[in-house]
C-alpha cells in the first residue's frame, strides 16, 4: 500500500527520480545514459519494462538525455507540456506517436493510480515545471531547477509529506569559484537555481504545512558539497525553531548513486 520514491541520481550532471506504488512505476526525468538509469532502477528492483511513463520537467540535457532511448527501448510514454515538447523534440529522436503525451500546467491527470499535478516554476527553459504526486492520502513533490520560489509554488507543495527540493549551490562558493561571469549571473538569477540558503528559507515556509521530510537535490559539483548544503539548511531551520530530526527529516540525494528508497504510508 506504500507510496515509493527514490532519487536514482541528482545533480547538474544528471537527474532521474523514481515514483511508484504497487502497480505503477514512473520516472521524473532521465538525464544520464540509459545504462545509468536502468542500473539505478535495478538497485530498487524495477525493470525498464515496468515503467508506465517518463515525466519531463524541462528540456535541459541533464533531464532528458536518456528519455528518447528509454521510451524506444521499453516502449514507455513520455509526458511533457507542449512548450517543452517543442523545445526537446529534436533532441529526443523518434518517439512513437502513441507515446507522445501532453499535459497542461495546473491540470492534474492520472497514470494508473497516481495523481499528478504539474505546476510552473521559474527557470530558463521553455516552460519548466515541478510536479506533485498523490496516492491515497500521501503526497510527494519534486521542485528542482528554479531561480526562486513564490507563494504559488509553496502552496502547491506545502501539504506534501515529502519534498525533493533543490539546494544547488553555496552563493559564496559560486562567486569565488571558476565559473565565467555570465554563468554565475545565470545561476544566481531569477530563472537560475536555488541556493542552499534559498532552499532553507523555502523549507521554513513548507514546514508550516505537512512537510516532514525533505531530500536536498540538484547539488552543484563545483559550487557546493553535500555537508555544506545539509548544514546550511539545518542551521536556517534550527535558528527558526524547527528541529531537524524531530520536526523534519533532512536527507541528501547524490550525483552518482541512488538515495535511500523511501516507502511512505
Ligand atoms: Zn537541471
Ligand atoms: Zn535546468
Amino acid at each position: 500500500m506504500n507510496f515509493k520514491v527514490c532519487s536514482l541520481f541528482s545533480g547538474s550532471s544528471g537527474n532521474s527520480t523514481y515514483i511508484g506504488t504497487e502497480k505503477t512505476h514512473v520516472l521524473v526525468d532521465a538525464g544520464a545514459s540509459m545504462k545509468n538509469v536502468v542500473a539505478g532502477l535495478g538497485q530498487i528492483g524495477i525493470d525498464g519494462r515496468d515503467l508506465q511513463g517518463i515525466l519531463v520537467t524541462h528540456e535541459h540535457s541533464d533531464h532528458i538525455s536518456a528519455v528518447g532511448a528509454i521510451s524506444r527501448r521499453f516502449h514507455v510514454p513520455v509526458y511533457a507540456n507542449e512548450e517543452t515538447w517543442q523545445a526537446m523534440e529534436s533532441k529526443l529522436g523518434r518517439i512513437d506517436a502513441g507515446n507522445r503525451r501532453v499535459f497542461y500546467n495546473d491540470m492534474d491527470f492520472y497514470i494508473q493510480d497516481i495523481n499528478i499535478q504539474p505546476f510552473q516554476i521559474p527557470h530558463d527553459a521553455a516552460d519548466p515545471v515541478g510536479f506533485s504526486f498523490s496516492y491515497k492520502n500521501k503526497k510527494i513533490s519534486i521542485v528542482t531547477d528554479l531561480g526562486h520560489t513564490n507563494s504559488k509554488i509553496i502552496k502547491s507543495v506545502m501539504d506534501s509529506d515529502l519534498v525533493i527540493l533543490e539546494a544547488n549551490h553555496d552563493a559564496n562558493m559560486l562567486m569565488a569559484g571558476p565559473y565565467p561571469g555570465y554563468l554565475k549571473k545565470r545561476i544566481l538569477g531569477r530563472k537560475g537555481h536555488l541556493s542552499n540558503e534559498d532552499s532553507g528559507q523555502a523549507l521554513l515556509e513548507m514546514v508550516k504545512g505537512k512537510v516532514t521530510h525533505v531530500l536536498l537535490a540538484h547539488l552543484s559539483k563545483d559550487n557546493n558539497y553535500p555537508q555544506l548544503a545539509y548544514q546550511t539548511v539545518v542551521d536556517i531551520l534550527e535558528s527558526n525553531g524547527v528541529q531537524a530530526g524531530r520536526d523534519i527529516q533532512v536527507d541528501l540525494t547524490y550525483r552518482d548513486r541512488a538515495s535511500n528508497f523511501y516507502h511512505i504510508g
